[in-house]
């Protein structure tokens, strides 16, 4: 164990999942971090995935990339926000993840000859990790959330380790259970049964909760605490109601008023600082309610068909950096979704752009829309109207200039249309390598790399500085044999890639705004530190 003894938090969730146990998670470790508390916060995910990068985002929401390079699941993103931190591959893991390490170690004997047991050998390679988490930076606090609900087959394991974490650190092992109150449009009263339900179960597992967070559309009474604290075992004011509001960043206020963080510091024996959240209450909740004016942004890409997942669970990144920065220029941000197919299919005309200050292409895969994306791009850049390309965003717009200001009429990435005569996106070679034996797990262009900028452009003034680090997830490229003939046309290279020299970041002259990335900048956006690249998109959005 780490010298300065770290406390752990697991973060459970009942009744039914989407409940938003990630933006709890993300609450309490703001909660302590604003005590002068280091804290860091680690997601298990129960899938046999052994990471997010080869999960659909319409089933599984946005995969959230770290520094180095780990495919993760979204919740990493909210923390990182949450905590204005930078988090690695250690702060992930899914049960395919952790079965791998064990059997890879039974293949090398480094099991000795033993029989190798799902219990007790994977809760053992569980705790592995969270220790290994621990011991990095020797955090205060490691927060934990056990993705899924409790009583699932699927999480029983992860609810394995986590109690034996208790039983050997009883004293520094803490257990939070989100659960939710349903209140029935015929009965029209809160209902607490499900919620005892949900504990009986996690105590059937061995684990009796600390605190309990009630989620529900309306605040808990007292009536319904008390019978909660007496069915589950919980003291009444360590049950938290959580009801619905109107943003995220107001959570941990919620948590604050009712005294979570004293309590959860009271119980470890620890003494609290005092906590300061007033710029946090500022900036993300008292500024967006005043604004005045609206900023219009038209999401344009594909992954808007809803599946299990909301529109704004595949691009959750995007659109909170929109936010932070239309937040940071005073305004209140608005979404329209478009589905690009609408404009292939003519039930849309790409002119219904004219209507929106900003137009936002995100980051995509695949074929299915693309010829709808880039007529929005043409419209746009023909239209000066502000332009953001994130990734395929930027590819596609490289594209849309080849074909209709290049005069390559059948240029394409090598993606769509593996034999176009003009491959302005194309493929490394290494990754042509990894296609061709269908290496596709981990093994895009992922994670930190570092990015040139040139003097002059409008990037390199919304940076300040000529040397940047961004996140990146992509196997295509820019083809850089395309690049003079590009430039000649007016296309501005405004980053490159020094060591590979790769291009990074594209721009057009005479535009009011229009940048592609070739990076996902949405991954480093804070709330209160906007992405530059947002915030001047934003600032030229409202102009
Ligand atoms: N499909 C493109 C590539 O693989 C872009 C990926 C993305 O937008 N994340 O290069």
């Amino acid at each position: 164990m780490p010298r300065r003894n770290s406390r752990f938090i697991f973060v459970m969730g009942g009744v039914l999942s989407g409940l938003g146990k990630g933006i709890a998670t993300s609450s309490i470790a703001k909660l302590l971090q604003s005590r002068g508390f280091s804290v860091t916060a680690m997601k298990i995910d129960p899938y046999i995935n052994v990471d997010a990068g080869t999960m659909n985002p319409t089933e599984h929401g946005e995969v959230f990339v770290t520094k180095d390079g780990m495919e993760t699941d979204q919740d990493i993103g909210n923390y990182e926000r949450f905590l204005d931190v930078e988090l690695s591959g250690l702060n992930y893991m899914t049960q395919g993840a952790v079965w791998k390490s064990v059997i890879e170690k039974e293949r090398n004997l480094e099991y000795g000859g033993k029989c190798v047991e799902p219990i007790p050998h994977i809760p053992d390679e569980i705790i592995r990790r969270i220790k290994k988490l621990a011991s990095r930076n020797k955090p205060d606090f490691v927060m934990i959330e056990i993705g899924g609900t409790v009583g699932e087959y699927q999480n029983f394991i992860f609810l394995e380790a986590a109690r034996r974490m208790w039983l050997k650190y009883p004293d520094r092992v803490m257990f939070v259970m989100v659960s939710y109150l349903p209140i029935p449009a015929k009965v029209g009263e809160m209902k607490t049964k499900p919620t005892q339900t949900a504990v009986r179960t996690l105590q059937s597992a061995g684990i009796q909760p600390d605190f309990i967070l009630a989620r529900a559309e309306k605040p808990l009474d007292n009536k319904r605490k008390e019978k909660i604290s007496i069915f589950c075992n919980v003291a009444p004011e360590d049950v938290i109601s959580s009801p619905d509001v109107d943003s995220i960043y107001l959570v941990p206020l919620v948590y604050k008023e009712q005294g979570l963080d004293r309590r959860i510091l009271h119980k470890f024996g620890l003494k609290a600082k005092a906590s300061d959240l007033k710029e946090w209450k500022r900036k993300l909740v008292d500024i967006p309610k005043q604004a005045k004016r609206t900023v219009k942004i038209a999401m344009v890409g594909k992954y808007f068909a809803t599946g299990a997942f909301t529109l704004s669970d595949s691009y959750i990144s995007v659109i909170e950096s929109l936010r932070h920065a239309a937040w940071a220029n005073k305004a209140k941000p608005e979404f329209t979704w478009i589905d690009s197919e609408d404009f292939e299919k003519g039930k849309k005309d790409v002119s219904v752009l004219k209507d929106f200050d900003g137009v936002v292409v995100p980051g995509g895969f695949g074929s299915r829309g693309v010829e709808g994306i880039i007529s929005a791009i043409q419209y746009v850049r023909e239209n000066k109207i502000p332009y953001l390309g994130l990734c395929y965003g930027m590819q596609l717009a490289t594209i849309e200039f080849a074909r209709n200001v290049a005069g390559l009429k059948k240029a394409n990435t090598t993606e769509i249309d593996p034999k176009t005569p003009h491959p302005v996106i194309d493929l490394m070679l290494e990754q042509k390598k990894n296609l061709a034996s269908s290496r596709y797990g981990g093994t895009m262009r992922l994670g930190n790399y570092s990015c040139h900028l040139i003097k002059g452009t409008r990037s390199y003034l919304a940076y300040g500085e000529n040397n940047i680090l961004e996140r990146h997830r992509h196997r295509y490229e820019f083809n850089n044999k395309y690049r003079r003939q590009l430039e000649k046309k007016g296309l501005v290279i405004a980053g490159i890639n020094q060591k590979q020299n790769l291009v990074e970041i594209i721009e057009l002259k005479d535009h009011p705004f229009f940048v592609g990335t070739q990076f996902h900048p949405e991954f480093k956006s804070r709330p209160l530190r906007p992405h530059p690249l947002f915030r001047e998109f934003i600032a030229a959005a409202i102009k």
